[in-house]
């Protein structure tokens, strides 16, 4: 059985395993902490039962996904004998080329090293290791076993055998593989964050609120999803690291964050992943929080 070494076990990662392991192949999924790949095993296993709900999988196809994952926090043992590494760790151009750096050093000579960046540079990351050619950019989308895109990003100097791989190995586990170039926020998040930060410059502004702002992108765009919503289920971390790089990156003030971006990810206000964002989550559901918070 082929194995794919998926690194950080948050939000991606452990939708990244999931997919791969349903899909047959053997995944080890490796953290910095012990009780982010527990959480991530546990989300895996309710997110497959939710799949046998909805007849998608059987109670078999369930066990023999969990069969296929193992964890370990320790990086070289994860890399041992993949042919692929999918990065999906904090949104961080530093802490993704130490990464790399080290998977350069343990992983096999011909692995590809594939990062699920949002936003930096391909480029960058690649030039961390001495081997640019095999890195590649395999960007999926919130949720993984549902979403169907996975935006392939060439790096400077990736090799067209690489990307001809990935590609292939993309429309085998389900996937639609769309490549392109490496610049700041590629396609999708080029897109999606100008009009999330838009979103939160609206609330911020008093023009609306958020289930007003929410309900008009909903309802009237037919989203299916507000954008304020879907910040607090990117991430309101992830969303202003990927403001950030376009904002530098491109140096233009139109990707600038709105300044309750920033506040609410320094009071630690993350979305979804931490209970409160532009919505509460704390009580199971989605409540709205008094709108006087967001205001300038
Ligand atoms: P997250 O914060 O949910 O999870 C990140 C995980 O990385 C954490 O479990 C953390 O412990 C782990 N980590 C940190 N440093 C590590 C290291 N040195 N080695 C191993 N693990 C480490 O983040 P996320 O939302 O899953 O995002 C992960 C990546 O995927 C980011 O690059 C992000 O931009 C990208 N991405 C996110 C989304 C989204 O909707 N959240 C969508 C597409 C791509």
């Amino acid at each position: 059985m082929e194995k794919v070494t998926v690194i950080g076990a948050g939000t991606m990662g452990n939708g990244i395993a999931h997919v791969f392991a349903m899909n047959g192949y053997a995944v080890s999924l490796t953290d910095i902490s012990a009780s982010q790949l527990e959480k991530a095993l546990q989300t895996i296993d309710k997110n497959l039962d939710r799949m046998i709900a909805k007849q998608i999988i059987t109670a078999e196809q369930k066990q023999a996904t969990l069969k296929n994952i193992s964890t370990t926090v320790s990086l070289p043992d994860a890399v041992k004998d993949a042919f692929l590494v999918v990065e999906a760790a904090t949104e961080n151009a530093s802490l993704k080329r130490d990464i790399f750096r080290e998977l350069d050093v343990h992983a096999p000579k011909n692995c590809i090293l594939a990062t699920n960046t949002s936003s930096i540079s391909i480029t960058r990351i690649a030039s961390a290791t001495q081997r640019p050619e095999f890195v590649i950019g395999m960007h999926f989308m919130n949720p993984v076993p549902v979403m169907k895109l996975v935006e392939i990003i060439n790096g400077y100097s990736t090799k067209k055998e690489v990307t001809e791989t990935i590609v292939e190995l993309t429309k085998k586990i389900g996937k639609t593989p769309c490549v392109v170039n490496d610049f700041p926020g590629f396609v999708a998040n080029r897109i999606l964050m100008p009009m999330i930060n838009e979103a939160i410059y609206t609330l911020y502004e008093g023009v609306a609120g958020v289930e007003e702002i929410d309900t008009v992108m909903k309802l009237g765009m037919a989203h299916p999803m507000g954008p304020l919503q879907l910040a607090d289920f990117i991430g309101l971390d992830v969303c202003l690291a990927i403001l950030n790089v376009m904002h530098e990156g491109f140096g233009n003030p139109k990707y600038a964050p709105c300044p309750l971006l920033v506040n609410m990810v320094t009071a630690g206000k993350l979305g979804v992943k931490s209970g409160e964002g532009f919505y509460d989550y704390s009580h199971g559901g989605k409540e709205l929080i008094v709108a006087s918070r967001f205001c300038k």
